[in-house]
């Protein structure tokens, strides 16, 4: 299989890393990846600017493209631009920190997949559940087992518009408890600012929201990873609620607002 592999870290980051060496035992690889880190830039995409890319080498040999945009730049460039052939697959990752309930809305790694599903080709995002320290190497394997499950049903087989975010415990491969088919959870995060000042006496803040442990809907995201679990949900960019619709409508605003 050809795989574009991509994150929101930058093109140097441990995780790409450890993902791509995975895959390329097994699988063709091209990396198109954010020139400098694009954590939490969500899905933007670079308008205002000029894109450049450069060719990054490591070890002695050609490693990927390195963009100066946003990991959803990455995969329409690479996609229209820098590969030689479609890939069969989106990969993104692997990040150090999960993408789990609202987070995901502010992820750059997600955000990659989802533009994965816009263009039409089935896309994958991975995550980690540690900041510090991260081992990537149980979650690297258990990528490439997931690929694997996943390469039949890669051709016509991929159900339009959709991807998958996929979460892994920071746990090693023995303590794993298994996989879980989950939905995105709707915590709120516990929203905080620091403020702090700088050495000229000016006020300056570091936003620090976390994840609210408590209180976790089960089948959700948030809850297969308090449990030990990968998980796997599937999205869609489609952000439409049909339960909204049905709530707009009961408020039979449609005529009366247009003069
Ligand atoms: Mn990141």
């Amino acid at each position: 299989m050809h795989i574009l592999v991509t994150n929101d870290d930058g093109i140097l980051a441990p995780g790409l890393a450890a993902l791509v060496r995975r895959m390329e035992e097994t699988h063709r690889v091209s990396v198109v990846a954010p020139e400098f880190e694009q954590t939490a830039v969500g899905h933007a995409i670079t308008l205002a600017d000029p894109i450049r890319v450069r060719r990054v080498h490591r070890n002695g040999r050609f490693y990927g493209w390195a963009v100066s945009g946003t990991p959803a730049d990455c995969v329409k460039i690479g996609l229209l631009e820098l590969l030689d052939s479609p890939p069969d697959l989106v990969l993104s990752g692997i990040n150090p920190g999960p993408n789990v309930g609202v987070n995901v809305l502010y992820s750059g790694t997600v955000s990659a997949a989802t533009e994965a599903a816009i263009l039409g080709l089935p896309g994958v995002a991975f995550s980690l559940d540690a900041y510090i320290d991260p081992d990537f190497t149980p979650a690297a394997r258990l990528a490439a087992r997931l690929v694997d499950a996943l390469a039949p049903r890669l051709s016509g087989d991929w159900p339009e518009g959709i991807c998958l975010n996929v979460n892994f415990p920071a746990l090693p491969l023995a303590e794993i408890k298994g996989l879980s088919l989950t939905r995105q959870a709707v915590t709120r995060l516990h929203e905080r600012f620091e403020k702090r000042l700088d050495p000229h006496g000016r006020a300056y803040y570091w936003q620090c929201g976390q994840e609210p442990k408590h209180r976790v809907e089960p089948g959700t995201d948030v809850w297969a990873l308090a449990r030990g679990l990968v998980s796997v949900s599937p999205l869609r960019p489609d952000l439409s609620a049909p339960q909204g619709a049905d709530w707009a409508r009961d408020l039979d605003i449609s005529l009366e607002i247009i003069p």
